[in-house]
């Protein structure tokens, strides 16, 4: 079972991928059960639901061709992300692995869909892609007391792009990197949010490409800190919220390692991860609005 979400940006119905009777995967909508797949869907016991509409066959099909793909679950109130958290990336990137957790926030307005166009900023020059297991909470999580009470609060798990601007992250960050991961659209999630008891996050396969060359191809498995030790840390520094979704780092194979070329307008770049599907996102160059850039001539003037 698979829940999507199908629709224009911000006018997505939610939706459940399942097999029927004759085992052929169908499209079925949640309409009759939920209005959408959100924080809310997933605290009331939203997938249980979808499971028992599903074997009363209470959920009517639809095709989903010709329909955009939207994030898989709706606006969170938190992107919360792990950094370095795979020994090789940090490696890579200079650093040694960390001895507790790195924690930083994007910005939830980041989130867009799995297979939408991504913009590279005007003046970027060092765009980067992140293939990351996306970890979406289920439940409130607040002062946790154990690694096992972190483990109940997973909702399930999604591919996640955490798109990274190296030179606003790095030598432009004065400290922290808040301006290098939280660019417009920097966040494709899905295409699918897989229930956590139906997958096991803690051994999955992810791998990268552009434009069909190989870039990341590591395990979940390698993750310096787990899934639950790292909502069980979370939880003592913020209060999760059901639809929270948290990134849990990137493995090695980014062009920050100098290895690669970083992201150019016109490349496509693709994730995959065992289990959670494939994402794909033609990169474009975002144009500087008309209205502002007259604006700042009207400012120099007075
Ligand atoms: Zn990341």
């Amino acid at each position: 079972m698979k829940f999507a979400r199908f629709g224009p940006a911000g006018h997505e119905q939610p939706a459940v991928i399942a097999k029927d009777a004759n085992g052929v995967e169908r499209h079925y909508s949640l309409a009759p059960i939920t209005r959408d797949i959100d924080g809310a869907f997933l605290a009331g016991g939203g997938i249980d639901r979808a499971r028992h509409a599903l074997e009363s066959s209470n959920l009517p099909t639809f095709s989903p061709d010709g329909l955009r793909v939207g994030a898989p679950i709706a606006r969170p109130g938190a992107v919360i992300c792990i950094g370095m958290n795979y020994a090789a990336h940090a490696a890579e990137s200079g650093s040694a692995p960390p001895e507790t957790p790195v924690v930083f926030l994007k910005p939830s307005n980041t989130v867009s869909g799995p297979f939408d166009a991504a913009p590279i900023p005007p003046s970027s020059e060092k765009y980067d892609w992140e293939v990351e297991l996306g970890v979406v909470v289920g439940k409130e999580a607040s002062y946790l007391s154990s690694v096992e009470d972190a483990a109940e609060c997973i909702a399930g798990y999604l591919v996640a792009n955490d798109l990274s601007e190296r030179d606003y992250q790095l030598p432009g960050a004065a400290g922290q990197w808040t301006k290098g991961k939280s660019l417009p659209s920097s966040t494709p999630l899905g295409p699918w949010l897989v229930p956590a008891d139906e997958l096991d996050g803690g051994s999955l396969r992810l791998r990268s490409w552009v434009n069909g060359e190989p870039r990341q191809d590591s395990s979940s498995s390698d993750l310096i800190f787990g899934i639950a030790t790292l909502i069980h840390h979370v939880s003592q520094y913020m209060l999760l919220e059901p639809g929270d979704v948290i990134l849990t780092g990137t493995p090695e194979g980014v062009a920050l390692s100098g290895r690669f070329l970083y992201i150019q307008p016109g490349d496509v770049v693709e994730l995959e991860i065992e289990g959670l599907g494939r994402q794909q996102q033609e990169f474009y160059r975002a144009a500087t609005p008309a209205v502002q850039a007259s604006a700042g001539l009207e400012g120099n003037a007075r």
